[in-house]
């Protein structure tokens, strides 16, 4: 429809451009004769020559004979409405048709268009005059013009030449056409295709995009025909590469394939979608690029998917790393994070805190308040103690009710402060915290080491820590202990003791 509208418009541009050339040449050369002037000529010419009988029959003063050759002429010659013969003197000799009605007498002894008078001589003496009435040419504006020969050459001219315009410029450009270099069954091929194919010329013009495209980008097929790919908003899908030449400028460049390249279209208030783009170039017999063949992969709903695997496999490797319970690190993590500690610890030469912290008196809630409290207690000593400590440091679920806290770069004595403040902490705000506790404090126990007190692997700090925690217990809970070189002396000695008894 927008075509035939378009040459509909070229068509009139052609034809006025036509009728304005006519009507400068008519000025410049005269091209149509004045149909008025021909009249003119011809009914004088003709008056004339009527004249010129008259003139013969007016020496021979034959009355009779004028009156019938008058009477001849109007009844024969239609164009003639009436004649008279007058005398010199005015005096009416001959007359046919009803002349004294029809006549009127132009200014002097001129004749117009439609009342032409000829002298008529009888010797050398002016006889009489010849007065011929014809039909009037004032018709009224419009049958003037309608019967003018120019205006209706004009309006032929306008209408045959509107069709002829019209007809050879529809055949013109259904030729330029670039869609009709595609063959029909060519187009239905591409149509049954689920992804979206796009045809490109040599200048990266759509000479032919399949059904699946147009409902991609809800534009009708035969719109997108002229028009190009680069007017859509494309982006790519990573925000820190974005897309500095479209795929099929590549692919033209580059003159070889361009395959699997992720494209995004945004529209604003409407879904975005994320595509995979092959282009192809079409290469010549010398190698030019004739056109590229782009196909869009709707890739959208696998990529949602993709993405929401991915996030499942990031929840699945905190759930495999995370205690559920508390939602510190497991054993696992917390052994992964003491090894790359201790390799750091070998590598920087940096000290490491490792501390061992007990519930105190745990199995009693369990047995007054049951396992549901027992486990609230838990979570709630995890909660206290993880606020209170810094982003790294790393705090993990070594067992039941007993917890290990690692505090990279810290010394023993930073070690020994920051467990003063979580056993603080606890006593403080634990039970506070679970109320059906009330009356009975929560309260914990703490074992501190360091790497820089000699432990050859981690292994070792952690059992330092806990005998520094046993210390605590030992010496009556809700304090802080720290392991001691001289406690592992005496420790090792103590087993010594025990073995020496044993062998006698
Ligand atoms: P101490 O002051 O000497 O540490 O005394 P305690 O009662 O805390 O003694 P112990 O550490 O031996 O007791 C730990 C108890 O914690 C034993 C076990 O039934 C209980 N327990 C271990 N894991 C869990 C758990 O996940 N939930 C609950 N509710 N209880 C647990
Ligand atoms: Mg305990
Ligand atoms: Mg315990």
């Amino acid at each position: 429809m927008k075509r035939l509208t378009f040459i509909c418009w070229m068509s009139l541009g052609l034809v006025s451009l036509t009728l304005s050339i006519l009507l400068i040449c008519d000025l410049m050369i005269g091209l149509i004769p004045d149909q008025a002037a021909q009249i003119f000529t011809y009914r004088q010419k003709y008056s004339e020559a009527m004249a010129v009988q008259y003139s013969i029959l007016a020496q021979r003063e034959d009355d009779q004979d004028i009156q019938q050759a008058l009477n001849l002429l109007v009844e024969r010659n239609a164009d003639i409405q009436s004649v008279a013969l007058v005398l010199e003197n005015g005096e009416i000799m001959a007359m046919a048709g009803p002349h004294r009605a029809l006549w009127s007498q132009p200014s002097g002894d001129r004749s117009t268009l439609d009342h032409i008078q000829i002298p008529i001589f009888k010797g050398d003496l002016h006889w009489g005059t010849l007065q011929l009435r014809f039909p009037s040419m004032d018709t009224g504006i419009w049958t003037h013009v309608l019967d003018n020969t120019w205006v209706r050459f004009l309006v032929l001219v306008m209408v045959y030449g509107f069709l002829g315009y019209f007809l050879y410029m529809k055949r013109t450009l259904r030729q330029l056409d670039p869609s009709s270099v595609v063959p029909m069954r060519v187009q239905a091929a591409f149509d049954v295709l689920a992804e979206g194919v796009v045809f490109l010329d040599g200048d990266d013009r759509i000479v032919l995009a399949n059904r699946a495209f147009s409902l991609i980008v809800g534009v009708d097929p035969h719109d997108l025909i002229g028009s190009t790919l680069d007017g859509f908003e494309w982006t790519s899908p990573d925000p820190l590469t974005p897309l500095i030449t479209y795929p099929w400028k590549t692919a033209r460049q580059d003159k070889c394939l361009n395959l699997d390249v992720p494209l995004v279209w945004e529209r604003p208030g409407k879904t975005v979608k994320n595509f995979r783009v092959n282009c192809t170039p079409i290469l010549g017999v010398r190698k030019q690029v004739r056109g590229i063949l782009v196909s869009f992969n709707d890739v959208t709903v696998l990529e949602d998917t993709i993405q929401e695997l991915e996030l499942s496999k990031i929840e699945l490797e905190k759930l495999a790393h995370r205690d559920p319970l508390t939602g510190c690190c497991n054993r696992r993590a917390l052994f992964e994070a003491f090894e790359d500690q201790w390799e750091r610890v070998q590598r920087d030469g940096t000290d490491l805190v490792c501390i061992m912290a007990d519930i105190d008196h745990f199995k009693s809630y369990n047995d007054r308040f049951g396992h549901a409290v027992g486990d609230q207690v838990i979570q709630i000593v995890a909660q206290v103690l993880s606020t209170a400590l810094r982003p790294l440091d790393i705090i993990g679920r070594y067992g039941g009710e007993e917890f290990c806290i690692l505090l990279p770069g810290q010394t023993c004595v930073e070690g020994m402060l920051v467990a003063g403040r979580l056993r603080e902490h606890i006593e403080r705000l634990a039970s506070t915290a679970i109320r059906t506790t009330s009356g009975q404090k929560i309260t914990m126990s703490f074992g501190v080491s360091a790497a820089a007190l000699g432990a050859s692997d981690y292994l070792e700090l952690v059992a330092q820590a806990d005998k520094a925690l046993y210390v605590a217990k030992e010496n009556g809970r809700n304090r802080v202990e720290q392991w001691m070189v001289n406690e592992a002396v005496a420790a090792s000695a103590q087993d010594e003791k025990l073995m020496s008894h044993s062998v006698s």
